[in-house]
């Protein structure tokens, strides 16, 4: 038997933000003018950050908490956000779900709640064909707003969109900022916290019952003096930002080296503008941040040991998620971890697993044992969602809720009964009413799809079935 515990396998080859390159790449865009495509890159590349390294650093201090117990990871947001869902509404729609789901898991399991969005800058899909035919027509498959346009007409890769895809990506990121510098969410606060349409009078009664009972302690904290400076940490929440980082050339534009010295100093204010010229920086003296999102990870189709996605996540600073699916070797994802996780650091990888409620009794389990027998100490994370995509009469792509949550309570159980835990979700989700995944409270069936079916990508749970879950969850850890 191999000794897992220690790193043979962990590459010591020289990594640069361009290092990819050289190696195999699944998933790539062929533009037909490589030139405009490097004309564009090179922009990108003069662009200020959209997140900060200081940021990246307290997720992953947040995220070794999660590793090691001490909190829990929501993980949510669309499958593939459009340039559209750029707007207020949305975006608060958003945000509005994660804080309340955020609510009801604090509340139920008494950890804190780490809350990363995928969201501001998850355009770019992954696809199992690069066609599809439309109306007898073979033509090129959607590939993400930042590759082409859902209009059938228009599927071929324009390389200004990764300039729009960033320009709406900081759109984003900063409306989001701008609503939680003005207390969005705080919990006074009614356009965040209230219930909105829900009509389900369990979900309205269960969660007026934590709001009332958190503002009621709030209020006592208040009346016996509690510190200004403990009530107004209250007032807001952090909020990360992630994105599967498919499109490498837009990634590496965005990779930018930081001074070990100034990344470790903890003094630094969180938006110091300290981005070197690259020049005076020796390659061991820096460390590089993705700064395009807080978190990053790698689909499941893109993780190939000596791939180029794997190769450009080695060398980034960014906590990384890796999807592991059923084709994932249990010897394989030692050796992923091995690769991205060489100094051992609790939460530094999360493995968002994604099976399917009836395979991961088969595969779970020996994913688990290997990763025991290693020193490695990832963020396991349950993404209930693509494994359990199905297709309903109609023709609309569509996910059960029951599978959903069968994934969900197995996941939990199978780690339990191994002596780990499983300490996240990962969900596709948004925070309106559509009619993409089945069940839930409002019990919708496979007739009501076409009712408000409006994903381009995979089907996402709505606002009240994401709350449903969110309880169902905190329902399994309290018991
Ligand atoms: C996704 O998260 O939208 C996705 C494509 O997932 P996976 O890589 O797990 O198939
Ligand atoms: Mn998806």
């Amino acid at each position: 038997m191999t000794d897992c515990s220690s790193s043979p396998a962990a590459t010591t080859a020289p990594w640069a933000p361009d290092s990819w390159k050289d190696k195999p790449i699944k998933q790539d865009v062929v533009y037909d003018d490589p030139q405009e495509l490097e004309a564009v890159v090179a922009r990108v590349a003069t662009l200020p950050p959209l997140v900060s390294s200081p940021e990246i650093d307290r997720l992953r201090a947040q995220l070794k908490d999660v590793a090691e117990g001490r909190a829990f990871l929501l993980q949510g947001g669309d499958c593939a956000e459009s340039f559209d869902y750029c707007n207020p509404a949305a975006i608060e729609d958003k945000l509005k779900v994660l804080l309340q789901m955020s609510l009801v898991l604090i509340w139920g399991m008494r950890l804190p709640v780490v809350r990363i969005a995928r969201m501001a800058g998850q355009y770019a899909k992954p696809r199992s064909s690069p066609y599809e035919t439309i109306n007898g027509e073979k033509i090129l498959s959607y590939r993400g707003d930042n590759v082409n346009s859902i209009d059938p007409a228009c599927r071929r890769p324009d390389p200004q969109r990764l300039l729009s895809a960033y320009f709406h990506s900081a759109s984003t990121v900063n409306y989001v900022r701008l609503l939680l510098a003005a207390g969005f969410a705080d919990i006074h606060q009614p356009k965040a916290w209230d219930l909105g349409h829900v009509r389900n009078k369990d979900i309205r009664r269960e969660y007026q019952t934590i709001v009332n009972r958190l503002t009621d302690s709030l209020g006592f904290m208040e009346v016996i003096g509690a510190t200004d400076t403990t009530l107004s940490a209250l007032n807001t929440v952090d909020l990360y930002t992630s994105h599967e980082a498919l499109l490498l050339d837009y990634e590496q534009a965005l990779t930018r080296p930081m001074p070990k010295t100034l990344v470790a100093s903890t003094s630094r204010k969180p938006y110091e503008p300290s981005t070197p010229p690259r020049e005076s920086l020796a390659p061991d003296l820096c460390d590089w941040y993705n700064l395009s999102a807080h978190f990053i990870w790698i689909g499941d189709r893109t993780r190939q040991l000596d791939g180029a996605h794997v190769e450009y996540f080695r060398g980034v600073k960014n906590p990384v998620g890796v999807k592991v699916g059923p084709s994932m070797e249990a010897e394989e994802l030692v050796r992923v971890l091995d690769i991205l996780d060489p100094l051992f650091e609790p939460g530094r990888v999360t493995l968002i697993t994604r099976y399917g409620a009836g395979k991961i009794g088969d595969f779970l389990p020996a994913h688990i044992k290997a990763v025991q027998k290693t020193n490695h100490k990832p963020v396991w994370c349950c993404d209930p969602c693509h494994g359990n995509t199905t297709t309903a009469p109609s023709g609309h792509k569509t996910r059960s809720f029951d599978a959903i949550i069968s994934e969900i309570t197995s996941s939990i159980a199978i780690h339990s009964d191994l002596g780990s835990r499983l300490s996240g979700v990962h969900l596709e989700l948004t925070g309106e009413h559509v009619t993409e995944c089945t069940g839930g409270s409002q019990e919708l069936s496979h007739s009501d799809l076409p009712n408000n079916y409006q994903t381009f990508c995979d089907p996402r749970l709505n606002y009240e079935q994401s709350l449903d879950i969110a309880f169902k969850i905190a329902k399994v850890y309290e018991s």
